[in-house]
């Protein structure tokens, strides 16, 4: 798709009026969207967590609109960020795991975003926008169809378990730097809390070396073989201990993010304009720690696979504390609302002051998934909340629904005893999961580079 060039300081000089009255009070604010990878909401000061894992965030949290229930749209990084792109449902944009593709043979098939789709950077760069972004890990590279729009989109990967915060950070900064006053769209995305959880010194402080073992693909195996027969408090000692050397590992990561991230956020408020810009902070997805017999994410619905953190920094609108459920998607229209741009032709799309607190998550079976894993996991799921109750759908015909309210582990299924609740929820998630009208090809499938191969493998996405 095409992308904007002239920028709006640009057209401001060709016109000769940069800096006046005429033109620098009327420029749209920039954009930031930063995603911190696999970062549970509940694991951030901000959010109350009992470890320091965020003094960045937490300070930006002062000043910022922080949404106490957010949702992705899926439990991995790439539908949830096609949503936050494009606005849509995965159902729609299609972008997602599917169970056959040239990767097969490494175990891993995937649809990328379709170029007919219309995204952030597109639109922004249409309307003038520098537009450029880092990305930190493997599932956001440029062939699965995320990269549309930028001009510039900075997916090397200096190691196979991705760039590090530090890294990003650096790349972040020197765009904004080159931007000057002319308004731009930056996507930033850190990836240090996905697994491997192996924190840079000195953030890996008393964690023992062999701790940090990737996806915990052992630990799943034990804890799906009913090992031990309950939720975390009543594991195995063994399994318990090594649960939490994981979660030390992860924290450690957000922490070593957190302090990359304070120090980007501090470069773009120096930047000019910088106290208009408008910075929006998300997540794509959560992390298992043994909930539901789980370790990792990409594979369940359950509330640690989809939380996430969400922050948004508007230029004229002070902090305050949201409770009502959002939902990742709404980002897209939040920030085009936010510049002043509408979508092109008829399209309506709806902004995270939206009353309707219903939310649509689905994430389809993999085939790494089923070859890590086991054939527990072949099959789709998909999820809606009406807070405070949420059904999961399963291509298996297992229904649940639980009232997180009462029972936010979501361990007692209400399927039974509440049979018109339970008929109600699926008839309204059918009705919204059948109106969405698809974008993308299905046989389409994304030819993934060896190297974005290799790096995936490395994660433990295959074998
Ligand atoms: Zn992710």
């Amino acid at each position: 798709m095409s992308v904007g060039t002239v920028g709006w300081a640009r057209l401001c000089l060709l016109l000769g009026v940069l800096g006046s009255q005429a033109c620098g009070p009327s420029l749209p604010p920039s954009v930031v969207l930063i995603t911190l990878d696999t970062t549970r909401a509940d694991h951030l000061g901000c959010y109350g967590y009992a470890r320091a894992t965020s003094p960045s965030l937490d300070l930006f949290a002062e000043a910022a609109v922080l949404y106490e229930n957010a949702y992705a749209t899926s439990s991995w990084t790439l539908p949830s960020h096609a949503s936050l792109f494009t606005g849509l449902l995965p159902m729609q944009h299609g972008a997602q795991s599917v169970p056959e593709g040239p990767n097969r043979s490494l175990g891993y098939g995937v649809r990328p975003l379709p170029e007919s789709a219309t995204t952030l950077a597109e639109l922004l760069g249409d309307a003038g926008y520098r537009t450029a972004a880092v990305v930190g890990g493997p599932a956001l590279r440029r062939e699965l169809g995320v990269a549309q729009g930028f001009e510039s989109y900075k997916d090397e990967l200096p190691q196979l378990t991705g760039k590090r915060a530090q890294q990003v950070t650096k790349e972040a900064t020197a765009l904004v730097k080159s931007f000057g006053p002319e308004p731009y769209f930056l996507f930033v995305n850190f990836f240090d809390p996905h697994a491997p959880y192996r924190p840079p010194p000195p953030f890996d402080g008393g964690l023992p070396p062999s701790a940090n073992n990737g996806l915990g693909k052992a630990l799943v195996e034990q804890l799906i073989a009913g090992v031990s027969p309950r939720l975390t408090s009543e594991l195995e000692p063994s399994l318990r201990a090594a649960l939490s050397t994981l979660v030390a590992g992860y924290d450690a990561e957000i922490t070593y993010m957190d302090h990359h991230l304070g120090r980007l956020l501090q470069a773009i408020s120096a930047a000019p304009r910088g106290d208009r810009t408008l910075i929006i902070i998300t997540g794509d997805h959560g992390e298992s720690f043994g909930e539901h017999y789980f370790v990792s994410h990409g594979a369940h619905l359950y509330e640690h696979n989809v939380r996430v953190p969400l922050l948004i920094r508007y230029p004229d609108r002070g902090p305050e504390r949201v409770s009502r459920p959002v939902q990742n998607h709404r980002v897209f229209a939040t920030i085009l609302a936010a510049v002043e741009l509408t979508m092109p032709g008829d399209i309506t799309l709806h902004d995270l002051s939206e009353t309707d607190g219903t939310i649509v998550i689905q994430v389809q079976r993999s085939d790494s998934n089923i070859r890590l894993f086991g054939p527990f996991f072949d099959r789709d799921l998909w999820a809606i909340l009406d807070p405070p109750y949420k059904l999961i759908k399963s291509t298996t015909g297992k229904l649940e629904v639980f009232d997180l309210k009462a029972d936010p582990s979501e361990l007692r299924n209400l399927t039974a005893s509440e049979p018109d609740l339970t008929a109600n929820l699926l008839t309204r998630l059918e009705t919204i999961t059948l109106g969405q009208p698809p974008l993308f090809d299905e046989k389409s499938r994304a030819v993934l580079r060896s190297e974005t191969e290799d790096a995936l493998r490395a994660l433990g996405y295959i074998d």
